[in-house]
Formats: C-alpha cells, sequence, structure tokens
C-alpha cells in the first residue's frame, strides 16, 4: 500500500509502497482508513522546522494522526468496537502506568505516544491502533467531517483551558486550522464576539467569514490594536495565540484588560521576549494548550453529528493519496485551510 512517510530528519516527505501491516498485538485494531486531514503540525514535520526531534529515532514513520475510518480487523482480546464500526482515533495516549495516567489524566503523561509522529499513521490506506483510542462516530457522518474531531478537539481543549465563559469578549490570533477550530469552539462556549485575526492569510481569513464570523481582522491592512479598539471598544477577556510566531504573544498580552488569560497554542521554534514586569503587575495569566484530554473527544463528535454541513466549511481540498504532497504544499503556502487524503480514492 501507498504511504505518506518522513524517512530522514530533513526537509521533505515520501511516497512510499510499504507492505500491508504486521499481525495485530493484543489491545489492537486494524483500521481501514476513509479520510486524514493534514494537519500545521504535518507541516511542520513536513518542512522539519526545530520543535520535533523527538521523531527523530521513530523513523522512518508514516504520518497522519487526523482521521475516520472503520475498523478492519480485532487483534487478541478486543470485545469493542467491533468489526466495521466508523471510528475517530485519539492519536496521543499516555504510558498507562505513570502517577498522571493512574490519575486519568493521561494528557500529563510525560512519556505519551503518538499515533502517526512516533509510530504509523493514517497517510495510507490501512492503520493499527490501540483499540482503547477509538471513539466510535454516528455511521452515517461523513467520514471527511469526522477526521475533523481531532483538530475541532484542540480548539475546544485551548477554549477550556482559558476558560471562555458567556459573554466573554475573544481574540483568536492566527486563521489557520486551529485558530478557526478555537474561534468555533469560543462561540459555542458562549463568547459574545470573537475576533479572528491573521496576516497575509487571505485563504483562511475569508473561511473565518464563511463560518459566520463578523470580526474578521487582516494585519496587513490594519494594526491589532485599533481593530480591537474599534471591536470591543477596550480590551478583551481572552486572547489566544495560535500562529507560532513569538510575537503573537506580545500582541496577545497587549490587548487583554487586567486580569485577562493569554493561551497559547502555537508550535514555536524560537523563544518569546516577554515584557514579565506587566504580566505581573496586570496579573495576566498566560496558559498552554496541547491536544485534547480523552473527554473532549465525544462532546465534539456530537457537534460534528449535530451539524456537519456547517463543520464541512473547513474543508478546502479533497486529494488522493497519490497527490498528498501537492496537498503539503497547498497548506504550507496557506493557499488550503483543510487538505483532506482520502486514501481509498482511485
Ligand atoms: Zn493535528
Ligand atoms: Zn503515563
Amino acid at each position: 500500500m501507498l504511504a505518506v512517510r518522513k524517512l530522514t530528519p530533513s526537509f521533505g516527505l515520501s511516497l512510499v509502497e510499504v507492505d500491508p501491516p504486521r499481525a495485530l498485538n493484543a489491545g489492537e485494531v486494524l483500521i481501514e482508513v476513509d479520510a486524514a486531514g493534514i494537519c500545521g503540525s504535518d507541516v511542520h514535520v513536513y518542512e522539519w522546522t526545530p520543535g520535533y526531534e523527538f521523531m527523530q529515532d521513530s523513523l522512518p514513520v508514516t504520518i497522519g494522526h487526523e482521521f475516520a475510518g472503520r475498523i478492519a480487523a480485532l487483534g487478541p482480546g478486543v470485545q469493542s468496537p467491533t468489526l466495521g464500526t466508523a471510528v475517530v482515533v485519539a492519536p496521543s495516549h499516555g504510558c498507562g502506568v505513570c502517577p498522571a495516567c493512574h490519575a486519568a489524566h493521561e494528557e500529563f503523561c510525560a512519556a505519551r505516544t503518538t499515533i502517526g509522529w512516533v509510530r504509523d499513521g493514517a497517510f495510507a490506506r490501512l492503520v493499527i491502533v490501540p483499540a482503547r483510542q477509538c471513539f466510535t462516530v454516528p455511521q452515517n457522518l461523513d467520514p471527511e467531517v469526522a477526521a475533523l474531531t481531532e483538530p475541532l478537539s484542540v480548539g475546544a481543549q485551548a477554549v477550556k483551558t482559558g476558560g471562555v465563559t458567556l459573554g466573554d469578549n475573544v481574540v483568536v490570533l492566527g486563521a489557520g486550522m486551529i485558530g478557526l477550530s478555537i474561534a468555533l469552539m469560543a462561540r459555542r462556549a458562549g463568547a459574545a464576539r470573537v475576533m479572528v485575526v491573521g496576516k497575509s492569510d487571505e485563504k483562511r481569513l475569508s473561511c473565518a467569514k464563511d463560518l459566520g464570523f463578523k470580526d474578521v481582522v487582516d494585519l496587513d491592512l490594519q494594526p491589532l490594536k485599533d481593530a480591537v479598539q474599534k471591536v470591543f471598544d477596550g480590551p478583551v477577556d481572552v486572547a489566544f495565540e495560535a500562529t507560532g510566531v513569538p510575537s503573537s504573544l506580545t500582541d496577545g498580552l497587549s490587548i487583554l484588560r487586567r486580569g485577562g488569560i493569554l493561551v497559547t497554542t502555537g508550535i514555536h521554534s524560537k523563544p518569546a521576549q516577554l515584557p514579565l514586569t506587566t504580566i505581573v503587575r496586570g496579573k495576566y495569566q498566560i496558559r498552554g494548550s496541547h491536544s485534547a484530554a480523552r473527554d473532549i473527544w465525544p462532546a465534539v463528535i456530537r457537534l460534528l453529528a449535530s451539524e456537519p454541513d456547517s463543520y464541512r466549511k473547513l474543508i478546502s481540498h479533497r486529494l488522493k493519496i497519490q497527490d498528498a504532497i501537492t496537498g503539503f504544499e497547498l497548506s504550507r503556502r496557506r493557499e488550503a485551510v483543510k487538505v483532506i487524503i482520502v486514501p481509498g480514492a482511485q
């Protein structure tokens, strides 16, 4: 079968023919992948920007961690999900034996394994995963929409981390998939107004408008502070950084009310310089958010199933696996919002 693989710790990805998956171990299932999304982090892996050195010992590896499919085979001892069940898969799982895992806080496990980074992922027709990472989705939910569960869960986790509550004013810096996911989930959480901010990012800012956001700002046309003043008439309650650009942290802080919360979600290849005295005096809170705790997943699946068409707007391209590298280039040039690879397409 064809697979998109990272072969060496340098720029690029390769489309290669690989052997069919090995025999399943206890507790594993084989998934036939129906749809797999290209994530911003996959683009970092493609470009091999700093921050992904942890993958080095696992190369070569098939990437792809945002996916939906059906159970094609069960390993020894697996009772559920049953054969043929439609599922999505939480790609990150804990070691199962550390204090965090024992306390049911797998998200804080320091020895997490991620499918598609350090073990073979979903840019291939078949992938082996631990059965307990599977979440059942309604049979009639379009797999392309179901494959959005992972990035939307990341957005939902960030919104939870930021403590967004009813009536909050929110600014999201970054109009990529995670920025848009955060904006959608902040609106769902009851934010009064959500501003989406991008820079030289026409395609994705216009997707924000399609998603129904009225306050969409292009920093090429308007300075951030002016835009925030105009829309909110003052500083805001919560700001999110979803850019990976260090200066976004100071930008985010500059528009917060005292005691406001800045959530950082980007993967930064460079450190940021922060105005610490201002942070102390203003009692600003800076919080990191990454991936999503297990309880977020079923909630997001219910949201997707309740209005699939509104979330489908996030999908800008559908490509065969043969054209996967084109998908990475489109994402890299910000000409795509979400590219979905369909490994079964002929
Ligand atoms: Zn992702
Ligand atoms: Zn653990």
